[in-house]
């Protein structure tokens, strides 16, 4: 069968991979409908996360049709209609447990994020070695451990396109306003415009936000984002100052909330070297102290975009004296997902509004190029392994 398969920087391929096999009795495995490509699949893209592999399948957004499953998979069955989480979680762990299902102790056991980290985290799917190094999504049939934890049966009523981006984005958006404690009446600043950064802002409204600022330099993105968003705020960092112009627009007191949702591939002072010895000289432009530097005294501060590794000269002072709380993390998927299907059916929430490109399998290599670039007006792309 067919598959998305990383060759190396800004190299994507389709080829031709043995179809995965059951290999544990809590297994199953998926016929793909739908497989979106992410904003986390573009720092693989770049080659800027370690431990990538040439061939590694891509892909850890998707959903289909289960055509097998283990003896041991007791609430998901052949034919069922499924979501699939990005990463994997055994649910019987110190950490599934408590619904920290990106902490899963079971589904990854990379020594190398062990030495970097101090512990390893979940298993992914379609990402490095350094997450378990799992084949991905972005392919006719995909392997997913432990089914029934990591797959979500959806109604037959909602298409595709209403329920794919459960298996991430629209719970890491979700995540990023958890994560901030987004409530009624906040004023909340969003940093990225990509697919995350605007579900972030469509969930911060449903959650009674009362202002929502959405910063990003690609005005195509703003504008598509605030087209799509009633109320909606925007600013674009080319044409001014970041901390002067949330001033001007929220006042001195806010954001009460400020949401990161750009991650390292945009971070001019990452280094790729896991060395304090290594670090480069501060670069002002950096997110995470421009988000220190413009959250109100005492506010609250959800970092979803993703971090390898050392990012210099963080702001430690800043973020002392005002007061702030930070909190981080990959999304426990499994923990929202239930939720935010209610929602989707009720027709609070709707996903699919970032999705601006679905295309067959074999235009894969394309869409990561303007994926990247933010051409064609690319904001997320939904690939369809079977057309
Ligand atoms: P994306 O790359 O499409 O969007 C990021 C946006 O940030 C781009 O539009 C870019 O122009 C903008 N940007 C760059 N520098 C900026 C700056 N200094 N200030 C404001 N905006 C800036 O990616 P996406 O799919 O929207 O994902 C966003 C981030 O979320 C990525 O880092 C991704 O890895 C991460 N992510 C995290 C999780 C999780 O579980 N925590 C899950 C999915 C994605
Ligand atoms: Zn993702």
């Amino acid at each position: 069968h067919s598959a998305v398969a990383w060759q190396g920087t800004k190299k994507m391929a389709v080829i031709d991979v043995p179809k995965p096999k059951i290999t544990n009795p809590g297994d199953a495995i998926i016929k793909v409908t739908s497989s979106a490509i992410c904003g986390s699949d573009l720092h693989l893209y770049l080659n800027f996360m370690p431990g990538m592999e040439k061939n590694a399948i891509m892909g850890h957004e998707f959903m289909g049709i289960v055509e097998a499953v283990g003896p041991d998979v007791k609430h998901i069955k052949v034919g069922d209609r499924v979501v699939s989480s990005f990463e994997m979680g055994c649910g019987k762990c110190f950490y599934c447990q408590r619904g920290i299902f990106s902490g899963c102790d079971n589904t990854n056991f990379s020594k190398a994020e062990e030495t970097l980290y101090g512990q390893h985290t979940a298993g992914f799917h379609g990402y490095t070695t350094l997450t378990g190094g799992h084949p991905g999504g972005q392919a006719q049939f995909a392997h997913v451990l432990y089914a029934d934890v990591n797959l979500l049966k959806v109604p037959d009523s909602l298409p595709d396109k209403k329920v794919v981006l459960l298996s991430d984005i629209l719970p890491t958006a979700w995540h990023a306003n958890e994560l901030g404690g987004v409530s009624k009446g906040d004023r909340v600043a969003i940093w990225g415009a990509g697919p995350v950064g605007i579900l972030a802002a469509h969930c911060a409204f449903f959650r009674g936000a009362e202002r929502v600022v959405l910063i990003d330099e690609v005005e195509s993105r703003l504008s598509f984002a605030k087209a799509r968003i009633p109320g909606l705020e925007t600013l674009n960092f080319k044409e001014k100052k970041v901390p002067a112009a949330l001033k001007e627009m929220l006042g001195p007191t806010a954001p009460d909330v400020s949401i990161e949702a750009v991650g390292f591939h945009y971070c001019k002072s990452w280094v790729h070297k896991f060395e304090m010895a290594a670090m480069l000289e501060t670069d002002p432009s950096e997110t995470l102290n421009e988000i220190i530097y413009c959250t109100r005294k005492g506010g609250r501060i959800g970092v979803v975009g993703v971090y390898s590794g050392y990012t210099n000269h963080y702001n430690i002072g800043a973020f002392m004296e005002k007061g702030l709380t930070m909190a981080a993390g990959q999304t426990p998927v499994q923990k929202y997902w239930k939720d935010l299907l209610k929602w989707i059916e009720e027709g609070k929430l709707t996903p699919e509004m970032v999705i601006t490109h679905e295309l067959p399998l074999s235009q894969a290599p394309q869409a990561y190029k303007d994926f990247n670039a933010k051409t064609d007006g690319c904001v997320k792309v939904v690939l369809k392994p079977w057309q």
